[in-house]
């Protein structure tokens, strides 16, 4: 990271007084952790900030301290708006539609666009919260309990518990400091990655019948007739994609999840070999290497078709 840019952008964060923090739609558990960690250390300095998700706050995530602090539309004016974990403007969804450009993008996405006054992108980093964990000691802003927590539960819940292959030694050096200050890993481990649903267990159950293999590629879809026969609440895909990343001879695992609205979400997961963020990019989304998605609009099953020809012509399958 340039550090005479990261020096510019904290020292305009320390002069602003009302700060708006905005995250991702369809938001994950590092997009929820680095705006509630930014967001209350911000307010720790007495600035008044507003923490926007255009999704609002999904229930698996409001056992964080702050949580409750968020809502769906930004209101009134501010001195900086401060984007973080958006790959691009358009993940933001309407709320920033009209608004002059955002000040700072703090992300870690190598997709990333650079849309903003000041971009802060390291995509060495596993996750934004552990930026977050790295700059606002660095820059004198406080690291409570609560943001520590915040901190902690993005980098477990975006490292699937510190077991991506992006995993670094500075990354559990800086898990180790939040745990020293306050974050509580056996707690945030369980309450982001293994704590379920019994609908969330019985909606995996439709997804593992629709399981499909060609080779080295694995499938399966989730239509909204699953998602009601269950009772599922969510548009997601209840993580299901991380439990299929774990069979045996799989290079590449994609999920399709019907939205109701005339989109399909698509999440690819890929071994370290294989590169699945440049065929998210292609149908206009973004991501990892090894985890990426995108919404596509049209009938899932010709989705289906397209989006495994295409990983599989891009990947040199065939
Ligand atoms: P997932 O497929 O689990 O939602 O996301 C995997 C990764 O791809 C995450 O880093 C997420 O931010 C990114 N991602 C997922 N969907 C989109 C999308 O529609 N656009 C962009 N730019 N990134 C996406
Ligand atoms: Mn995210």
């Amino acid at each position: 990271m340039d550090e005479t840019l990261l020096k510019g952008a904290f020292q305009e964060i320390r002069s602003a007084q009302r700060i708006l923090v905005i995250s991702h739609i369809r938001p994950d558990g590092d997009a929820v952790g680095s705006l509630i960690g930014l967001g209350l250390s911000l307010q720790d300095l007495n600035k008044e900030v507003q923490m926007v998700l255009p999704d609002g706050i999904p229930a698996i995530f409001r056992h964080l301290p702050g949580s409750d602090q968020i809502q769906k539309q930004a209101t009134g004016n501010f001195d900086l708006t401060l984007v973080v974990d958006c790959s691009d403007l358009t993940r933001t969804g309407e709320v920033l539609i009209g608004k002059p450009v955002p000040d700072m993008n703090l992300d870690h996405h190598p997709t990333n666009t650079k849309f903003a006054r000041y971009n802060l992108v390291d995509k060495t980093a596993v996750a934004t919260a552990e930026m977050l964990a790295e700059y606002l000691p660095q820059f004198g802003f406080p690291i409570s309990s609560q943001v520590a927590e915040a901190l902690l539960f993005g980098m477990i819940t975006d490292t699937l518990g510190f077991r991506t292959n992006n995993m670094t030694p500075k990354a559990m050096k800086i898990a180790a400091k939040l745990m020293e200050a306050g974050g509580d890993l056996p707690g945030l481990y369980q309450k982001g990655l293994l704590n379920r649903s019994f609908e969330a267990a019985r909606y995996w159950g439709a997804g593992l019948s629709n399981l499909e293999r060609d080779g080295r590629i694995i499938w399966t879809s989730l239509f909204l007739e699953d998602r009601r026969s269950v009772g599922y609440p969510g548009r997601d895909d209840a993580d299901l994609i991380n439990f299929l990343s774990t069979i045996d001879e799989t290079d590449v695992v994609i999920i399709f999840v019907e939205q109701g609205d005339g989109l399909v979400k698509v999440s690819w997961r890929s071994q370290p070999a294989y590169d699945v963020s440049q065929i998210a990019l292609f149908f206009d989304g973004g991501g990892h290497s090894a985890a990426a998605g995108a919404s596509i609009k049209g009938d899932l099953k010709s989705i289906q078709a397209n989006v495994i020809a295409t990983t599989k012509t891009m990947l040199g399958f065939m």
